[in-house]
């Protein structure tokens, strides 16, 4: 006879509740901080541009899903 099981049989006949180890559920998505972005290109979470690049909805678009090293990644690839 295990000591343990006798004390949790001991605690089940009293209705207490038997202890468990929760795994730790996934923490809450992240959430992108300030100067930060979630970057759809990479997945990260990142420095975001200083602003939109460009004065349009593509420019804002990149400005709330792209990085500052994705954007220059993708500025560089462009100009090649
Ligand atoms: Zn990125």
């Amino acid at each position: 006879m295990l000591p343990r099981n006798e004390m949790i049989e001991m605690l089940k006949s009293q209705g207490a509740a038997i202890p468990e180890v929760k795994a730790a559920a996934a923490g809450p998505a992240p959430q992108a901080g300030e100067g930060q972005v979630l970057c759809r290109r990479c997945g990260k979470l990142a420095p975001k541009l200083p602003g939109p690049p460009m004065r349009n909805d593509f420019g804002r678009l990149v400005f709330e899903n792209t990085c500052t090293a994705c954007w220059r990644e993708a500025i560089g690839m462009g100009t090649k």
